[in-house]
């Protein structure tokens, strides 16, 4: 969705407030692409605070299917964002101080999506699980262990196990 900030620009308004949406159906973060489940319409309000230079305000949150870091299956999560900027929107305003590029304006508009975006990608969780305790796909045959178990012979986790495994190894050495 792209908002046209030329009334504001103008003069001829000094607030503008409106229902925003998101066209992207996916997010896609240069190395994944998550499906967006749902996206509800949020309030996005744009203040003028100076000549050119305008003040964005909204916040809202965007469902999506991240998959479990451990067996991938897709986990429904609610990444939210909270977005409070100001943009100078004239080049060479000010001259003590470098305008700071802005992705989301383009030319007199304002692109909400990559607005969004920009903010969604520094809101992703690091790490997504289905459950705290997903046993996760067997390393060897991809078994989902949460479903059955497999004959492979796993490298075990546990450190009390690798110990006897390392005093193992020093025999064998020796
Ligand atoms: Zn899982
Ligand atoms: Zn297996």
């Amino acid at each position: 969705m792209l908002i046209d900030l030329r009334k504001l620009l103008s003069g001829t308004e000094d607030e503008l407030t409106v229902s925003a949406c998101l066209d992207m159906d996916k997010f896609d973060d240069g190395l994944n692409s998550y499906e967006i489940v749902s996206k509800e319409p949020f309030e996005l309000k744009i203040v003028k605070v100076g000549k050119s230079k305008l003040h964005i305000i909204c916040s809202g949150s965007v469902d999506m299917n991240i998959p479990c870091d451990r067996c991938l299956k897709p986990v429904l999560t609610s990444v939210s964002f909270d977005i409070d900027d100001t943009v100078e929107m004239e080049e060479n305003a000010s001259e003590d101080e470098e305008p700071e590029e802005k992705d989301y304006i383009d030319g007199y508009s304002l692109d909400v999506d990559r607005l969004v975006f920009g903010e969604l990608l520094l809101s992703m969780p690091g790490k997504v699980l289905c459950k705290d305790d997903c046993k996760g796909l067997c390393p060897v045959c991809g078994t989902d262990l949460n479903v059955t178990e497999c004959d492979c012979e796993k490298e075990s986790l546990d450190p009390r196990m690798s110990v006897f495994k390392d005093i193992l190894n020093n025999f064998k050495e020796v």
